[in-house]
């Protein structure tokens, strides 16, 4: 009896988690294999010194719109709870009211919800796909353990192959051409096409530590989105509001997109710098309480954060022959988490 050959999902983001899921329930072998030391990708949670205080830096909640997506929240809780119901907007001349639609959080921290999707699945983490090339089974991957992409960190071990049935690629749309070029692979028009309706802003994101009783204090639900150009900020949420951080307080301190790309080759204390007062100005608006500097800030680098402009389908596959399907919240409409999850059960659909 010959075994068949797995789906390879590259990126254990929750795209490639869901996918990896959607396949293996339908009875098929699947690996996923990520660069970083931990399933989540985006969905980013840190720990400040101790595991009570934690914050998470990407994502910070998300919304449900979509019937098959709302079915899956549902199997997720409690690892997913309801936070509220919308934020307050701070603009120049007025605070809006939040808009009434539920927000959801993890009360563990989002990478809470990777670990939750990884369970049972054959995942690879520190595995770096170095190399994909076309192989009558299917695909020949190179993998190479250790983050070959941060710069310095050096591979620590032998490079394996792996070969696979089909792949879904679900690495940030804009890195896809950097991966095709590595791979030797040339971009097919489809893709070029969709490559050029994609965009993703960066984001530069303040870490805000009060370790004691002597901490902010924002009126609920403890978040605020900031529309005002004269703001770097674009967002702040108080990571013990969502309960994630006790004792004391963290705020989690998000610059705008187009702040973010102009700032981004700053340094932290000239990003701090900017960030602090504006951080500080806000919660004043909003008629929280600010007290003395923080304990400890430090500056989190997003390179690719939103998906501000994405194709409109779900994924793109290619055949070039065997399968090749590129997915991730760069594709669709929703963008953002509820992208990320129907992009992912788009792509399992494909293969
Ligand atoms: C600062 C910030 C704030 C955000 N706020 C919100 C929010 O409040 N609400 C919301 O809904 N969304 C938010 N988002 C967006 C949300 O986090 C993403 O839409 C979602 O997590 C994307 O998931 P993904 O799997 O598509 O991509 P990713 O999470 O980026 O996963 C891709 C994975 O691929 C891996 N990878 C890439 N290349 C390789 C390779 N060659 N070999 C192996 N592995 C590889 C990466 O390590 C990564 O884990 C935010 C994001 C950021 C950064």
């Amino acid at each position: 009896m010959t075994i068949p050959l797995p789906v390879v999902i590259i990126g254990a983001g929750l795209t490639g988690l869901v996918c990896a899921r959607a396949l293996q329930d339908a009875g098929r072998p699947v690996v996923v294999l990520d660069k970083g030391r931990s399933p989540g990708g985006r969905l980013a949670t840190r720990w400040l010194g101790q595991p009570s205080r934690r914050c998470d830096t990407g994502a910070q909640f998300f919304s449900v719109r979509d019937a098959a997506f709302a079915q899956l929240v549902q199997r997720w809780t409690p690892t997913v709870v309801p936070w509220c119901h919308g934020f307050p907007v701070i603009r120049p001349d007025a605070i809006l009211p939040p808009d009434g639609h539920p927000r959801w959080h993890a009360p563990e921290g989002m990478s809470a919800l990777a670990k939750h999707l990884a369970q049972g699945l054959d995942l690879r983490c520190e595995r770096t796909v170095t190399g994909l090339a076309p192989d009558p089974a299917g695909w020949r991957l190179t993998v190479e353990p250790g983050d070959l992409v941060r710069a310095g960190t050096p591979a620590t071990g032998p490079a394996e192959t792996l070969l696979a049935s089909a792949v879904i690629l679900t690495a940030p749309v804009p890195q896809v051409p950097m991966w095709f070029a590595r791979w030797d692979l040339d971009i097919p028009p489809a893709l070029a096409e969709d490559l050029a309706k994609s965009h993703f802003d960066p984001c530069l994101c303040a870490l805000l530590d009060w370790p004691t009783a002597d901490r902010p204090v924002l009126p609920p639900p403890g978040a605020a989105r900031v529309e005002d150009p004269a703001s770097p900020v674009g967002w702040l949420s108080s990571q013990a509001a969502k309960g994630l951080h006790t004792p004391g307080d963290a705020l989690v301190v998000h610059a705008r997109g187009d702040w973010s790309a102009l700032h981004q080759k700053e340094d932290d204390a000239t990003v701090l710098a900017a960030l602090i007062p504006a951080a500080k100005a806000l919660v004043e608006r909003l008629g929280g309480r600010w007290p003395g500097a923080p304990a400890e800030a430090t500056v989190k680098r997003w390179k690719y954060s939103l998906a501000v402009r994405s194709p409109k389908p779900r994924c793109r596959i290619l055949n070039l022959p065997a399968t090749l399907v590129i997915a991730g919240d760069g594709y669709g409409e929703a963008g953002r988490v509820e992208g990320a999850v129907l992009s992912g059960l788009a792509a399992a659909q494909a293969v």
